[in-house]
């Protein structure tokens, strides 16, 4: 299971990048990505997700369809 990104939010601020605790967030193109072989969900590291935490944007770092 992963996170992901939905592009057309994303304003490419940056803030979930740094919060990662699993590198999983990349700038790509225009638009920050969530590498779903990397992300944990944040498992064992944090209660919540990280980037759903910090991102400015309502609902633009949200749980992708497994
Ligand atoms: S859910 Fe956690 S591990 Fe996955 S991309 Fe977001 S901050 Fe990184
Ligand atoms: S915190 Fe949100 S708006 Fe900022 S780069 Fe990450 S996904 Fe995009």
């Amino acid at each position: 299971m992963a996170f992901k990104i939905i592009a057309s939010q994303c304003t490419a601020c940056g803030a979930c990048e740094f919060e990662c605790p699993s590198a999983a967030i990349k700038f790509k193109g225009e638009t920050y990505i969530i590498d779903a072989k990397l992300c944990t969900e944040c498992e064992g590291a944090f209660d919540t997700q990280q980037c759903a935490s910090v991102c400015p944007v309502p609902d633009t770092c949200v749980k992708a369809a497994a």
